[in-house]
């Protein structure tokens, strides 16, 4: 028996993960959190019996406690809340499914708990990577990879000599503008860039898709996952999503984990993890698939690839700065406050006016994420 605590239970990877759960009977939920979506929340408490559950919101907490006052599940609030479920004794592994840099508290204690991490949540190795990636070799923790493409990188890596990689491929959809150039995209609405060609996911992420925000943080992801320098590490667009990614050996073999688009695989492998189980769901049929096709991104028009690049590059604060600008300005995107290019505008904005910190500690990524924020916020 295995047993997990979920953080951002409500969401698209929470709901996913509690899926795999539901089809597997060897796995016992002993935690749950989420922001404040406590209808849901209830129906997950009521069908796995966490033994705690942890709400953001406090008012939600409380009313959500005398909801399920019958169940025997306990309910917290607040970042204690998060650090409670993070930390939860019975668990031995903690799905970071949460959206945002909130994560990164709780995945540093949990690791400092023993917990190993099976981790979705991408905002917080981005900012923390340079603290989180030692802290759980120093712990003997595993940071299990949920993201598709680098739980495919993951895959690909199976007994092999990490020292032999070439390159990462890192495959990338394009999103919904794919093939538009920047003139075009000026009057995209909040519900032309929720649609995703193949993913259905959370809002932030879809939107972070569709700027390619999405493969920026997933190329500093992987920088820290699997300790490669990002000149090492190409995004090849690949529009079908079949192939989740690819790594590339000094004897030019390529070894790609290829699939439909389905996250319950990623999560069932990192939970699972080193053995695979049958996962029911479609399969891809090679005789019907037409093709699989090849391009490169274009980082003048999608102007979020590049910036990543840059700030990893500039290194130490500046991943903080691009991921807080990316997350407030993609949050007063979807509140129709500002127009679909003023979100790479403002990251690179926020950017160019700030001095690195070279190594920053928890408080420092947290004072640059506020300052970041007001910034953005006083415009
Ligand atoms: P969603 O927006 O669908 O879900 C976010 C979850 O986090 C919800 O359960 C939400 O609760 C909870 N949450 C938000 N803020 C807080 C808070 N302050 N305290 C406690 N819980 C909170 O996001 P996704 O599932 O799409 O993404 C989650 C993470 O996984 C992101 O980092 C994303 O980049 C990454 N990821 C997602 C993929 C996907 O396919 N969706 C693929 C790969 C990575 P509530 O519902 O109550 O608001």
């Amino acid at each position: 028996m295995k047993t997990i605590a979920i953080l951002g239970s409500t969401g698209s990877i929470g709901t996913q993960t509690l899926e795999v759960v539901r089809e597997n009977k060897d796995i016992e939920v002993a935690a749950l959190a989420a922001g404040s979506n406590i209808t849901l929340l209830e129906q997950q408490i009521r069908e796995f019996r966490p033994k705690l559950a942890a709400v953001w919101d406090g008012q939600k907490a409380k009313e959500l406690e005398q909801r399920i006052s019958d169940t025997g599940t306990e309910i917290a609030a607040g970042m204690d809340g998060l650090l409670a479920v993070a930390c939860i004794p019975e668990a031995e592994i903690l799905v970071t499914a949460i959206v945002g840099m909130i994560g990164i508290r709780p995945t540093i204690e949990a690791i400092k708990a023993g917990k190993n991490i099976a981790l979705a949540n991408k905002e917080t190795l981005v900012t923390a990577g340079h603290i989180i990636m030692p802290l759980a070799k120093e712990c003997g923790v595993s940071i299990l990879p949920v993201d598709s493409e680098h739980s495919a990188i993951f895959q690909s890596l199976n007994g092999e000599r990490h020292n032999r990689i070439a390159k990462i491929l890192l495959t990338a959809s394009g999103g919904p503008f794919r093939g538009r150039k920047r003139e075009e995209l000026k009057d995209i609405q909040v519900e032309d860039a929720l649609k995703h060609p193949n993913w259905a996911m959370g809002q932030k992420i879809t939107i972070d898709s569709s700027t390619l925000v999405n493969k920026g943080l997933e190329v500093m992801e992987a920088k820290w996952l699997f300790d490669v320098n990002p000149d090492r590490i190409q995004v090849v667009v690949q529009p079908q999503s079949i192939i989740h990614s690819m790594v590339e050996y000094e004897d030019g073999a390529v070894i790609a984990q290829l699939g439909t688009p389905d996250m319950k695989l990623p999560i069932q492998y990192a939970l699972y993890y080193p053995n695979r189980r049958f996962l029911p769901g479609d399969r891809l049929d090679f005789w019907k698939l037409s093709q699989i096709t090849f391009e490169k991104p274009d980082t003048d028009t999608f102007r979020g690839l590049a910036l990543a690049y840059r700030a990893m590059q500039e290194g130490g604060s500046m991943p903080t700065v691009y991921n807080a600008a990316n997350e407030k300005a993609v949050s007063l995107f979807l509140n129709r406050k500002i127009g679909y290019l003023e979100i790479t505008e403002m990251i690179e904005r926020c950017m160019d006016g700030h001095n690195v910190i070279s190594s920053p500690s928890v408080d420092d990524i947290l004072a640059v994420e506020r300052e970041v924020y007001q910034r953005i916020e006083s415009r």
